[in-house]
């Protein structure tokens, strides 16, 4: 018999598998549902503004309303978190980083394979205070979101390839989903970026 466990974090139920097919991951519906939930979480700060759009299949920003492109940086095309979670524009949630929003997101590429952490990203990761993180829309990316300004975008390419960049404004980030049990709050950035850059 092959024991898991529910895979809601706090749950942690032991799970029997019964008859063929694939193994249960949760025990109960109700698991299931706050497993979601806490998967899509994103920090009342973001959720509170109106900064929100929608992502297209060609990854430019869309209006949740209408569908058609958004700019990052009119704020006529960008909506609320409860308007773009519902809209049926695009393949999900984005959120414009504005200019003097004081929201900055550090985007490190291709770091998670099959769910494991790069070195030189936990590394980063571990720079940082305890702030929310989320996994970007192609599950090899994480967007680390903290508090701070840049006066400009930031790239910065790793020798193996890889790359991390920073911005504050002009920019949409396209959200995945919440990296492990990141917490839902966003910490002040700036000393752990400026050892970064
Ligand atoms: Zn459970």
């Amino acid at each position: 018999m092959i024991r898991t466990t529910c895979e809601h974090q706090p749950c942690g139920a032991e799970l029997r598998r019964t008859g063929v097919g694939r193994p249960p991951r949760f025990c109960s519906a109700r698991c299931r549902v706050a497993a979601h939930r806490a998967r899509n979480a994103v920090p009342a700060e973001l959720r509170e503004r109106r900064r929100w759009v929608r992502r297209g299949d060609d990854k430019a920003p869309l209006r949740a309303d209408t569908g058609r492109h958004a700019s990052t940086t009119t704020a006529s095309t960008w909506r609320t978190h409860a308007e773009a979670a519902r809209s049926p524009h695009g393949t999900g949630l984005g959120y414009v980083l504005a200019d003097g929003d004081d929201v900055l997101v550090l985007d490190l590429d291709h770091c998670l394979d099959n769910g494991r952490l790069a070195p030189w990203a936990a590394a980063i990761l571990k720079a940082c205070p305890d702030t929310f993180v989320e996994v970007s829309p192609s599950g090899t990316g994480l967007h680390i979101w903290g508090r701070g300004r840049l006066d400009r975008g930031r790239r910065i390419r790793r020798p193996d390839g890889a790359c991390i960049e920073a911005y504050s404004s002009g920019r949409y980030i396209a959200l995945g989903h919440r990296y492990r049990q990141a917490p839902l709050h966003l910490a002040d950035l700036t000393e752990a970026l400026t050892s970064l850059l």
